[in-house]
């Protein structure tokens, strides 16, 4: 069957999700999301929860912040409980290297509103059980920095978005999308195809595939991470614990199970969401060596997820030059989910009003091509 809508939202992941909701807050009517699996099927569903302010670039603490404000008050905007909870971000420093960088960056992260300060080993010794201190020169400790539930996000989006008429469809895939200049954009699914004046490409790492169907090419590539998860322990670890340098992250949830990951530098781009043992025995390993006890804990799944990597790492996010009725955001390696809230609130300004409350030209698609590329340090895998 042919038919119209006013926007059409392809991917249902949390950027998908949150965008139609956005939009339908801001008065837009006729939104279509095309989901083509499950909610939660895509990297949301696959994360590993962290929320952090803690970043290198001023570009990227700004948007860190404000996605922390919004989600600080989600639960209740929504009226769903995302479970998000503020135990803060602990980043281990064991490199001298890193330890100038860190301290550099905080008067800039404090400067813009980011509570993070420098903890020495002692401090950590004492906040976190059983810490490893060998090597360990100090780390930075936003509180503010926290956590929350994946599926409870995307299902708190989606709920709050069909109440205000959001048309959500899982298990149609879009086949193909061409533009007209006449007739705008058709968009082609199994049953269905939608005519509309303009798209929004979240596809999360098959953004670049969609963007191929209108001649855009996005430099993006899809990247395997691996996570897992133990049984579950009392409660003991109050923050997020990551290494910038080692790669790993690890936090504990609110069901008590430690859940955590570490990147592969040998990881080569992919599609796959394969499970290794090489990742179970290599986390299984920073895991024990940061915290000895958790030696004989049980890991009681693994699975794997896709980081959409841009060159620089930076998310891509607004419209395209030339191209009309065109919008994306993608890019987002691992830190996707923590700026969902207020990456889709800027995407729905832009498509509402041709503007953004929030400066993203830095992150326009167009800066591979001017060769304007800074990486933010405090990427991790
Ligand atoms: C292991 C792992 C750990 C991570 N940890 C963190 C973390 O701690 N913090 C953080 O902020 N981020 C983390 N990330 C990154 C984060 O998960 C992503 O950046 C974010 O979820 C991206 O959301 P999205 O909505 O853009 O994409 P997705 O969630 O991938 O959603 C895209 C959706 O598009 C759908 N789709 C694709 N093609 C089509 C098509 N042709 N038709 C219709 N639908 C289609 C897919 O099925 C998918 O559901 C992690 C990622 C992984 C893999």
């Amino acid at each position: 069957m042919t038919r119209t809508a006013d926007v059409v939202i392809i991917g249902g992941g949390v950027n998908g999700l949150a965008c139609a909701y956005n939009l339908a807050k801001r008065g837009m009517q006729n939104i279509v999301v095309l989901e083509r699996g499950y909610i939660g099927i895509g990297a949301t569903g696959r994360c590993g929860a962290g929320i952090r302010q803690q970043w290198g670039l001023e570009e990227n603490i700004i948007l860190a912040r404000e996605s922390v404000r919004i989600f600080e008050q989600l639960s209740d905007e929504i009226g769903f409980n995302i479970f998000f909870r503020q135990g803060g971000y602990l980043i281990l420093i064991f490199d001298e290297e890193e330890y100038q960088l860190v301290s550099k960056t905080i008067p800039l992260q404090n400067d813009l509103g980011v509570p993070t300060k420098m903890l020495t080993p002692g401090e950590i010794g004492d906040f976190v059980p059983g810490v490893n201190l060998d090597g360990l020169l100090g780390g930075a400790y936003c509180p503010t920095d926290g956590t929350a539930y994946p599926y409870a996000v995307l299902w708190g989006y989606g709920e709050a978005a069909k109440r205000r008429g959001v048309d959500i469809r899982v298990k149609t895939e879009v086949l193909s999308v061409s533009h007209h200049r006449d007739s705008g954009y058709e968009v082609v699914t199994a049953d269905d195809t939608f005519r509309t004046p303009r798209i929004v490409n979240v596809a999360g790492a098959y953004t670049k595939n969609i963007a191929a169907m209108l001649g855009i090419d996005i430099p993006t590539q899809p990247h395997r991470h691996e996570i897992a998860v133990t049984e579950s322990l009392k409660s003991f670890l109050e923050p997020m614990i990551i290494s910038i340098t080692k790669g790993f992250y690890f936090s504990q949830s609110l069901r008590g199970e430690i859940v955590g990951g570490i990147g592969d530098d040998n990881e080569t781009p992919s599609f796959s969401t394969d499970s290794s043992p090489d990742f179970l025995f290599r986390y299984a390993a920073s895991l024990r060596q940061t915290l000895p006890a958790l030696g004989n804990v049980r890991i009681i799944r693994q699975w794997a997820g896709l980081y959409d990597m841009s060159p620089d790492a930076r998310p891509i996010i607004g419209t395209v030059d030339d191209i009309e009725g065109y919008y994306h955001a993608c890019g987002f390696s691992g830190h996707g989910f923590m700026l969902s809230p207020v990456v889709s609130q800027l995407l729905s300004e832009l498509i509402t009003t041709g503007s953004t409350s929030l400066p993203i030209d830095s992150l326009n698609l167009r800066r591979f091509s001017q060769g304007d590329l800074v990486k933010d340090p405090y990427v991790v895998g």
